[in-house]
């Protein structure tokens, strides 16, 4: 009888997932393992509502687990360690996992390679890592190129979802550490972390959100997104079922207006697979700014200005409701990300790795690969647009809730009217206004 360890790491799920299914292919017994690593929970980025989510992610996988004849084994410790002795103890003869992106799972994943028959699959994009390329085999720095040489390549198919397995055989002898009570996910975030609860968003966002998404997702005060960002954040959703939906989405369009819109949101899920794979070519980009004519902006980086932004204490209603929201939720809006990102920057003048550390605290989705958002676009409004706020919809939008009020506000942006106060006093200064 033959064992094999499927290693999870941000792929909490049992649909679509190319590890488990090479883990089921090789062996007749499968050890579903997580292992709680100190490296990682100690960093500073790790904030404790998108912990609180994943450990909610694990119970919820662990149920789903012994509803198949199975169960997670929790460990905690250096991975290699951890691996190596649940290879001995049950006689796995191999690991399997899902590629990982950071600059730190790949030196991880290559020392523990290494020492243990580790294989890597697919699954964190939806197309390969290293397929989309320029036609010298080079990586594609600008989006619009890189979305074109991704649309050109086979599309995944309805048929390459891969059915969760009805039934996983684990050695029922194995040592696991409870997980982790807490910290408790805050009732205030409105995600439940669970594959089921993944695949009922994406549902319910193809019945009756994709159609009207192209106008939609400009909007703060409609729920006109997705809001799947967590799930694919910790593949409790995978990346490839989105985009078969969104093909889908495009096939059964019944007018234009449709069609636009799921192609728009196709478009948003390239952008993910965009800075994935920047990540994945240019990981020195990780220290320091992707635009080398970024690097050393003179930063203002005053700490007054820089605590009123996090505490939404600036006297901007829309920034100040949008941080609110975010530490109260751990979620904001992709306008409002924009319009607090941009502010940050270019009105405060303060270095965007700072946001970043802020928005990685609290932001439930938050991933390593999307500090490029931040750094590549703010980088780009940075250097062509001087007016704060520039893009067209964004100062739309900026100017309308500006005349809304705390009523209109807590309805835009979905959160209680508590945190649209606008007691931040004086709007603190713009470039140009003050010294
Ligand atoms: C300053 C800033 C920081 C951001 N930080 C993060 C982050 O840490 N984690 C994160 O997942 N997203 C981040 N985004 C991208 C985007 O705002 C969120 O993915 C989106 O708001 C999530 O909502 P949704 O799931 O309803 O998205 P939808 O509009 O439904 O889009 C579907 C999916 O596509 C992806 N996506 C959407 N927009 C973008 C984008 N502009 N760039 C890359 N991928 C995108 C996301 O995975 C999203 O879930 C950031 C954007 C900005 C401007």
């Amino acid at each position: 009888m033959t064992t094999a360890i499927w290693w999870i790491r941000r792929d909490l799920r049992l649909r679509d997932n190319q590890a488990l299914a090479a883990a089921l292919a090789h062996g007749d017994r499968v050890i579903p393992a997580f292992v709680l690593d100190p490296q990682l929970l100690a960093s500073p980025y790790v904030g404790s509502k998108r912990l609180a989510f994943l450990l909610g992610g694990l119970r919820a996988l662990d149920g789903d687990l012994r509803a198949k004849g199975s169960r997670l084994i929790v460990q905690r410790g250096d991975p290699a360690d951890i691996l190596a002795a649940l290879m001995s103890e049950s006689g796995a003869t191999a690991v399997f996992a899902e590629e990982d992106i950071s600059p730190y799972a790949r030196a991880r994943d290559a020392r523990i390679a290494g020492r243990l028959p580790l294989t890597l699959t697919s699954g964190l994009t939806a197309q390969p890592l290293s397929a989309v390329l320029k036609p010298g085999g080079r990586p594609y720095t600008v989006f619009t190129p890189f979305s074109r040489a991704w649309k050109a390549m086979t599309p995944p198919q309805p048929r390459d979802i891969v059915a969760a397995p009805r039934r996983i055989e684990t050695p029922d002898d194995l040592h696991s550490l409870p997980i982790p009570a807490g910290p408790a996910l805050s009732a205030t975030v409105p995600f439940v972390p669970r594959e089921a609860e993944a695949q009922r968003k994406l549902d319910a966002f193809v019945q009756s959100g994709v159609d009207r998404y192209a106008d939609a997702r400009d909007r703060m005060d409609l729920a006109g997104t997705s809001q799947l960002s967590p799930y694919l954040r910790f593949g409790m959703l995978s990346a490839r079922q989105a985009v078969v939906a969104a093909f889908e989405a495009m096939r059964k369009a019944s007018d234009r207006e449709a069609r636009k819109g799921a192609e728009t949101w196709l478009n948003q899920l390239i952008w993910r697979e965009f800075y994935v794979a920047i990540l994945y070519h240019f990981p020195n980009a990780r220290r320091e700014s992707f635009r080398p004519e970024l690097r050393d902006v003179p930063w203002r980086n005053n700490e007054r200005d820089f605590q009123a932004w996090r505490e939404g204490l600036t006297g901007y209603p829309v920034v100040d409701a949008a941080m609110r929201q975010l530490v109260s939720t751990g979620w904001m809006h992709n306008r409002a990300r924009m319009i607090v990102a941009s502010f940050l920057v270019k009105d405060l003048l303060i270095d965007w790795r700072s946001g970043e550390r802020h928005f990685m605290q609290h932001l439930v989705d938050g991933g390593t690969e999307l500090r490029f958002e931040v750094d590549v676009r703010t980088g780009r409004w940075w250097m062509n647009l001087p007016i704060p706020f520039a893009p067209r919809v964004v100062r739309a939008s900026f100017e309308t809730i500006m005349g809304w009020g705390r009523e209109g506000l807590a309805r835009t942006l979905g959160v209680p009217v508590e945190l649209c106060s606008t007691d931040g006093g004086e709007p603190i200064g713009r470039i140009g206004s003050r010294a």
